[in-house]
């Protein structure tokens, strides 16, 4: 018995997570034009639960959730389980108007400021996640037995994704006890974050049908590996040429990919407190875990923030698509929509103000002293939540970006969560996350 199919409209809030309403399918149609009902104070949920105080909404006002049809999800791969059927959705106003706090909607404000400056983005997300319910022997990192172990796991993930329109490239176990990633190819626009919204469900749902729990937690254990979520950016012109590579210059960076980069490391602090938005976020963020130890640009670099990744010459394909820029510092604890929207901003504060290309760091920048690290202007990356909020809070740039509602709903969110752990133990801290990612 699989019951009347049911067709979810989502909305990535602030803390990343996928919440929203079903329709039957037999009313989809009808729905699309006026979507279904939502509440403001909704944005201001913790990721723990209690929704936080103070915040701008309380208990006023109506949104609509309206289904972008680009972003449809449907998969259906199980006899006994309806098929996984969604939308992500702007929040708007019950007359059609923007909301000034959807996370959505600032993207797609910033993308189009950027193709008013003659380019459009194109990203993708790499994301690590966990498999809880393994047994004992989880399999060694990256090896077949960890791969096996957990089948048919890896060719219904491939499946699922492919029918849910996410292009799958490569199956992987990781590096950690448990520890999985499958990247989705890259894509235009707004779409590079509602992948990485939809490639979240997809997951958990396949997971969840082996009797498996998939946790996107940025950190599962204190002294174990992370989960990253890496994010892959270049723009094209409007033309559809990539913008980002130059064969002549130093790690065959454009000079607009520089500044691009440029304006991203001069507003890192800030924007950590939105790519990297959870307590236990900056367990992660520190040297030697392969993740992001440095707020610097490296080529093939994995204690950068900013990555170039290889070009591939064997695959024939041309280098100047396959270039990008590797955003390393965030997690999954932050919505997509919201991350990618403060990246491209601070690129593009970047490319306007034509900032100083920042220097490649070739090697592990752990080995270089104070005086060293600021000449070739390698930065800290905040130290806690609490820091890179502080950080987010003085850098006026970054503030003018955010539209009111969605500043002080964010903080307001942010420091209620960093005081539902208050006390909490590092171990205890993941534990509580890990329930919810
Ligand atoms: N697990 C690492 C992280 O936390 C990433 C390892 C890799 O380079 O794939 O970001
Ligand atoms: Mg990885």
């Amino acid at each position: 018995m699989r019951g009347e199919e049911l067709v979810a409209f989502l909305h990535s809030d602030i803390s990343g997570l996928s919440r929203g309403r079903s329709v039957p399918v037999t009313e989809l149609d009808e729905r699309f034009a006026a979507g279904v009902g939502w509440v403001p104070a909704d944005q201001a949920l913790t990721p723990f639960g209690p929704i936080a105080e103070p915040n701008p909404f309380g208990s006023l006002g109506d949104l609509r959730l309206l289904p972008d049809r680009e972003s449809r999800v449907r998969v259906d791969l199980w006899d006994d389980a309806s098929p996984l059927h969604f939308f992500l959705c702007d929040a708007v106003n019950t007359d059609g108007s923007p909301w000034d706090a959807c996370p959505r909607t600032l993207l797609k404000g910033a993308l189009s400021r950027l193709e008013e400056a003659g380019f459009s983005l194109v990203a993708s997300f790499e994301q690590e996640f966990i498999l809880e319910g393994l047994g004992a022997e989880p399999g060694p990192g990256f090896s077949l037995e960890a791969q096996r172990l957990v089948e048919p796991f890896g060719p219904l993930v491939m499946a699922a994704l492919r029918q849910a329109g996410l292009e799958p490239e490569v199956f992987l176990p990781e590096y950690g006890e448990g520890q999985y990633e499958v990247p989705c190819a890259p894509v235009e626009g707004v779409s590079g974050a509602d992948r990485a919204a939809a490639m979240r469900e997809v997951v958990r749902e396949v997971a969840r049908r082996l009797g498996y729990r998939a946790s996107f937690v940025p950190k599962a254990d204190p002294e174990g590996v992370g989960n990253g979520v890496h994010i892959h950016l270049s723009l094209v012109d409007l033309e559809d040429r990539p913008v980002f590579y130059d064969p002549g210059r130093p790690g065959r960076l454009s000079t607009v990919g520089a500044r691009f980069a440029a304006g991203i490391l001069e507003h890192l602090p800030a924007l950590c407190a939105f790519t990297a938005p959870s307590v236990v976020s900056y367990l992660r963020l520190v040297p030697h875990f392969w993740s992001a130890g440095f707020g610097c640009l490296g080529e093939r670099n994995r204690e950068t923030a900013i990555r170039i990744p290889p070009i591939v010459e064997l695959s024939g394909g041309d280098p100047a698509r396959q270039f990008n820029l590797e955003f390393r510092a965030a997690d999954a604890a932050a919505c997509p929509h919201l991350a990618l929207a403060v990246l491209v901003l601070a690129g593009m504060r970047g490319l306007q103000d034509e900032l100083p290309e920042p220097t490649l760091i070739e090697e592990d920048p752990t080995g270089l002293d104070e005086e060293e690290r600021r000449r070739l202007g390698i930065r800290e990356l905040p130290g806690s939540l609490y820091e890179a909020l502080g950080a987010l809070e003085t850098d006026a740039v970054v503030r003018s970006w955010i539209p009111s509602d969605l500043w002080d709903c964010y903080l307001s969110v942010k420091r209620n969560e960093i005081d539902l752990l208050e006390g909490a133990e590092p171990g205890e801290a993941c534990e509580r996350y890990l329930r919810v990612y």
